[in-house]
């Protein structure tokens, strides 16, 4: 590598480093992709769903050829107390139709197999080699530096993952706060093929996904999950960091109670448990998203916060890939003009700001400030379990009508509340 100069540099292989890579190698530029990794997506962890629309308008039919688990046709939402469960179930066709289809991945396989594209495209993809610093000559990205070694490149494009200690460090954004960033746990259990399908009702390669509220994240802003994948279901939970250190439970401990919860246990049961892995996920969504682009850098991917989680559905992997290709789009449009400014690479901020990904951030921006309610993760849960109680649970005792026993129950949390809580709600998505 030595003392060439490179017209892009990306760091990180994953989602969006990779694409961003295989974008501008296909454009025949040179390109050289740096991942820490033993391999592209080695250090990677997801739920994880993939929104199928950002990869297809790069690689069309991808599904075909990238080692995807299942195609989600089924949709669950589960509001959970330590007993019991009040499930929303979704299976329709519609999910599965092209440029609405979903598929859960496992990232390990996923994001080796396009940081491969982008090497066959004619990427040097460089796994196994951390960048220790970037390269700043005026102020300006000039490089990066590994080890001893520095490489040089036109542009470098900061593709590093939610925390980007390579931008924080060159003082090109501001630290990430621990409110704005969830921590994620995630177990793999592996079971055969056939025993996932029956225990949730699917056929061939359709998968299920399922998000959970409630118990499972003690309280805490937060909630868990569940994907089918193959031969393995993966389940775990996203928590608000700010205030793990106030719960009375352990991440450990409440992974466990969810993983033994009534409804949990019998999906998993008899599954061997093949891995453990944990990762940081952006959460605040719009007001996340720092710098973006400067002179001779741009910043893609959870590096520049594009993630959503909106309860009932987490969005990065597509915002990771999109911001990929328009941060390689560009590139290529600085190199027409042979400036890599600022003032050049704005228009990288342009193409973000007319694709999806600004606009459903913009969308979604208060949904952040409306999860930071104790009463959704605590007292809404139990009370629409206290309701099912009283609507299926029949024992003999005279019968009172449902508008009083609901009303119990809804006067726990308050009338004044629920108003406030459900414009709140609306008003966020
Ligand atoms: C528990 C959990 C569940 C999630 N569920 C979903 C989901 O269901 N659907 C969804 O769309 N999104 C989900 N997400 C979010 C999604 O995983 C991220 O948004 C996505 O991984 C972002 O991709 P990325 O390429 O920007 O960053 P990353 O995937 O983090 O990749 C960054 C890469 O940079 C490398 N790197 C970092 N520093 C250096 C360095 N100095 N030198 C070289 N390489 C470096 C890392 O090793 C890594 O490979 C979830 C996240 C978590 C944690």
């Amino acid at each position: 590598m030595g003392e060439e100069k490179f017209d892009a540099i990306i760091v990180g292989g994953g989602l969006a480093g990779s694409t961003a890579a295989y974008v501008l190698a296909q454009e025949g530029l040179e390109v050289l992709l740096i991942e820490r990794g033993n391999y592209g997506g080695s250090k990677n962890m997801t739920g994880g769903r993939l929104y199928a629309h950002s990869l297809e308008e790069i690689i069309p039919n991808f599904a075909e050829e990238a080692p995807v688990e299942r195609r989600v046709v089924k949709e669950r939402i589960s509001m959970m107390t330590e007993q019991d469960a009040v499930t929303m179930d979704y299976h329709s066709p519609y999910l599965a139709e092209t440029g609405s289809d979903s598929y859960v991945v496992l990232r390990g396989e996923f994001d080796r197999w396009l940081f491969n594209k982008a090497e066959e495209a004619g990427a040097i993809a460089a796994a196994g080699i951390k960048v220790d610093k970037l390269i700043m000559e005026n102020n300006r990205v000039t490089g990066v530096i590994c080890g001893d070694e520095e490489m040089k490149a036109d542009v470098v494009i900061l593709a590093d993952g939610v925390n980007s200690l390579l931008a924080e460090k060159a003082g090109l954004r501001k630290r990430v706060q621990p409110s704005q960033v969830a921590v994620g746990v995630k177990e793999i259990y592996e079971l055969p093929a056939k025993v996932i399908e029956d225990r949730f009702g699917l056929t061939g390669n359709e998968g299920a996904a399922w998000l959970f509220a409630g118990s499972p994240s003690n309280g805490l802003v937060g909630g868990g999950f569940l994907y089918t994948n193959k031969e393995s279901i993966s389940i775990g939970l996203v928590l608000g960091l700010e205030n793990i250190g106030e719960s009375d439970k352990t991440i450990e401990e409440m992974l466990i109670s969810f993983t033994n919860h009534p409804e949990i246990a019998p999906l998993i049961k008899d599954g061997k448990l093949i891995e453990r892995s944990g990762h940081v996920v952006p959460e605040a969504g719009l007001s996340m998203v720092s710098t973006l682009y400067g002179d001779g850098f741009l910043i893609c991917g959870d590096a520049a916060g594009f993630c959503l989680n909106i309860g009932y559905m987490v969005r990065g992997m597509d915002l990771a890939i999109t911001s990929g290709e328009l941060a390689a789009k560009a590139v290529l449009a600085a190199r027409e003009k042979g400036d890599f400014s600022s003032a050049s690479l704005k228009s990288y901020k342009e193409l973000l700001d007319k694709s999806f990904i600004m606009h459903d951030l913009s969308v979604y921006q208060n949904f952040p400030a409306f999860m930071d309610n104790d009463r959704i993760f605590n007292q809404y849960p139990e009370m629409v379990s206290n309701i099912m109680k009283e609507m299926f649970v029949v024992d003999g005792k005279p019968a009172v009508p449902l508008r009083k026993k609901a009303m119990k129950h809804l006067k726990t949390i308050g009338l004044m509340n629920l108003v406030k809580d459900g414009l709140k709600g609306v008003k966020s998505v």
